[in-house]
């Protein structure tokens, strides 16, 4: 053995004569690792000396003994990084890994930790506790691959932190694609699934058990007591696609979308709690297939709707192939709570496809409140399969049933685990009072910091700059996350790109009615590149020093894939002068980049030879698209040549929510008739999933053209004027006849 250090002294020679000789070895190379790995016994522990592990394929491959494992380890737990082109691999039986951190890197395989050195061999009884993947993203957002891959049975993955998942694929799947790795009986337990942003694509989803393949099979995993905080991937938070798994005393914090239970049968949701303070797409539980039981369940503040919704209940496919939707049979849904939540669908996705109905399903001991009365279930189709027994309602404008529901006031008080609770006796309705809730601080290892719920933009300092040359350039090189750069009235020459891989505000201290003028002479003013967030106050952007080039933009993104979601705001911001040549965009993005929230208030936008915000560069029909939210109030658009905004949300998969797109209290004037405007429209929003126009006025502009394209889009148009400007037109997509 290579540098190891003996836990027996010779002064113990009796001891050791008596005990087994575990060996601690610690190891500061990838070789003197190899070589550990290779002598490696059942009882020794590896031990990666702390600091910085650069391009390391980690693989631990040994037999260990259940009294006696085989141990990977760090130095000191949080100080072992590991780092670049990186990942781990597990092969054997009963190993177990804890105390490392994946930082600043990828893996060079489509995996950062398998439970599996290739496809023939497989790790068993296995553990990995206390591990850290912190935002360890290929750099190319549409590239997939995985964090957490299970294979084999009887693993078990606790206690780990996994936070910020942004390109493409599943954070942790368990597989169950070859014989040995089916009825695996593993353990999902007190992990910490972190913030993992807007995808805007299928491909988001934080935990998958199995695949559509294999769904018919049972895999008997636990997941239980995870805390998920904001996971906002995509609609399926968890995807359950197998048999006879549980799902039990888990938190999902303020996430987009739902626990699903998409395929296979059998399986167990009990004790879980979801609470959405009302945050957009919040959802809880959909459920589809048979002997599927939901009980003790709570339910709080979720906003979602369709299959989004707080409680969903599928309609199925007759004869089901294996990846569409099975019928919902047998199962009972029962002593769950839900509160203050918008939306419980019965029958979702009935359609000529989806018109298998819900058979032998039971509903009872349920609790529903709301404070407002409205109209929170909605039924899909025949739900006679559905028997209502002893559920409590509050606040339900119309019941899916004549019987089962008891209608009562009910007011609700705090119990001690932090939940709601009826303040009288209700009897056995609703999830128990012992229902006991995962604080966030029990998940993940305790040595590493969860991410805090701060605005990006606050923080940071206050630093107030003098008109002049670069004078804005210098204090935009120097300045970091979170600052505020204060412009006072003048003049601000920009000569360089203002590259921004950071939150920044750059705001106006007006004097009177003067704001400070920023004018730039490179092709663009803003940069975002990954990192970078934006908000704009009280400034003019004027563009007719830009060079006398089509295409320039005031405000662009990387020209490459983004992993990192942006915000733009502005406020109170004058544009003017885009216009040295033709297709002068305010906002131009390249395509694999995404903007979480675009908002634009009380702003003036005059002479612009291209679109304000173009968010079209998804073209290859996937369902991908460039922004989430677009949001544009108390703004006026004069002579602008090209759209307002062009948004473009192709293909026809319904795994995201987004974009949504709203105007309002808005004035457009000679908007999108310019030649090149190939839309020929003020506002052109193809594939949108929720837009709103309401009271804004339009003269001498091109129509407006919304184009349904999937999903069930909400379009509202009211309270506005058109004056020399045709009708707005809204249309189903029709696929080009080639
Ligand atoms: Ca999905």
């Amino acid at each position: 053995m290579v540098s190891s250090t003996k836990r027996v002294l010779p002064s113990l020679v009796v001891l050791f004569l008596l005990q087994p000789v575990f060996a601690d070895t610690l190891v500061s190379t990838q070789e003197e690792f190899r070589q550990a790995v290779s002598n490696a016994a059942p009882g020794d522990t590896i031990v990666m000396a702390d600091g910085e592990w650069n391009d390391f394929e980690i693989l631990l491959s040994g037999v260990g003994t259940s009294d006696q494992p085989i141990t990977l380890t760090a130095q000191t737990k949080g100080q072992v990084i590991v780092t670049g082109r990186s990942n781990l691999r597990l092969e054997g039986e009963y190993l177990v890994v804890s105390g490392l951190v994946f930082r600043d890197g990828y893996s060079p395989t489509n995996t950062v930790i398998s439970f599996r050195a290739n496809r023939e061999q497989l790790a068993n009884n296995s553990r990995i506790t206390e591990v850290v993947i912190d935002h360890f993203n290929n750099p190319e957002r549409h590239e997939t691959d995985f964090w957490v891959m299970m294979y084999g049975r009887h693993n078990r993955f606790d206690h780990n932190y996994l936070v910020g998942k942004s390109n493409n694929g599943v954070t942790m799947a368990v597989r169950l694609d070859s014989e040995d790795s089916r009825e695996n009986y593993h353990r999902i337990d007190h992990n910490y699934f972190g913030p993992r942003p807007i995808l805007g694509s299928n491909g988001g989803e934080t935990l998958r058990i199995g695949t559509s393949r294999y769904s018919l099979t049972d895999s008997f995993t636990v997941v239980e007591n995870n805390f998920f905080d904001r996971c906002n991937g995509e609609v399926e938070i968890i995807s359950s696609k197998s048999g006879n798994n549980t799902f039990r005393g888990n938190v999902f914090y303020e996430s987009r979308g739902t626990l699903t239970l998409r395929h296979g049968n059998d399986n167990l949701l009990e004790n879980n709690v979801f609470l959405g303070n009302g945050v957009d797409h919040t959802g809880g539980i959909r459920v589809i297939n048979k002997r599927q039981t939901v009980r003790n369940n709570y339910m709080a503040g979720l906003t979602g709707h369709r299959f989004g919704g707080a409680f969903v209940v599928m309609n199925g496919v007759p004869n089901s192939p294996i990846n569409r939707y099975h019928q919902v049979e047998e199962s009972v849904i029962e002593n769950n709570t839900i509160i203050e939540s918008d939306h419980i669908e019965l029958a979702a996705g009935a359609d000529d496809e989806r018109s298998a109905r819900i058979l032998s399903t039971t509903f009872q001991k349920n609790l529903i409140t709301n404070t407002n009365t409205k109209n929170s279930i909605a039924v899909h189709d025949d739900i006679s399969g559905i028997s209502f027994n002893d559920n409590i309602a509050t606040g339900i404008l119309e019941f899916p049933s004549d019987q089962g529901f008891e209608e009562r006031p009910i007011t609700l008080v705090t119990g001690t685990n932090g939940l709601l609770y009826p303040d009288m006796d209700i009897g056995d309705v609703g999830v128990s009072k012992s229902l006991t809730v995962i604080d966030r601080d029990e998940t993940g290892p305790s040595w590493y910091p969860k991410p805090g719920y701060e605005n990006a933009f606050d923080g940071g300092n206050v630093v107030a700059i003098a008109a002049g040359v670069d004078t804005l350039t210098e204090a935009v090189e120097n300045s970091q996350a979170g600052d505020i750069i204060e412009l006072f009235p003048g003049e601000y020459i920009v000569s360089k790109f203002l590259s921004l891989d950071h939150p920044l505000t750059i705001k106006g201290v007006s004097n009177g009615n003067v704001s400070p003028i920023i004018k730039y002479e490179r092709t663009t003013l803003f940069e975002l590149i990954d990192g970078g967030s934006l908000k704009l106050e009280g400034i003019v952007i004027d563009g007719s020093i830009a060079p006398d080039t089509y295409g320039n933009s005031a405000i662009r993104t990387s020209r490459y894939s983004m992993l990192g979601n942006y915000q733009l705001h502005l406020d109170n911001v004058q544009v003017r002068n885009l216009n040295t040549n033709h297709s002068f965009n305010f906002l131009k993005v390249a395509m694999h980049t995404m903007a979480s929230d675009i908002e634009i208030n009380n702003s003036v936008f005059e002479d612009i030879t291209g679109h304000i915000i173009a968010l079209d560069r998804e073209t290859d029909d996937l369902g991908i698209y460039n922004a989430e939210y677009v949001s544009i109030n108390n703004s006026s658009f004069t002579n602008v040549e090209g759209s307002l905004a062009s948004i473009y949300r192709g293909g026809t998969d319904e795994s995201t929510f987004g974009p949504h797109f709203s105007l309002n209290n808005s004035i457009l004037n000679n908007v999108g008739s310019g030649n090149r405007n190939s839309s020929q429209s003020s506002l052109y929003l193809l594939g949108v999933q929720a837009t709103s126009i309401n009271n804004n006025q339009f003269s001498n502009s091109a129509p407006i053209r919304v184009i349904h394209t999937v999903g069930e889009p909400v379009t509202s148009l009211s309270g506005n004027e058109f004056s020399e400007t045709s009708a707005p037109s809204i249309s189903d997509y029709q696929r080009p006849v080639l």
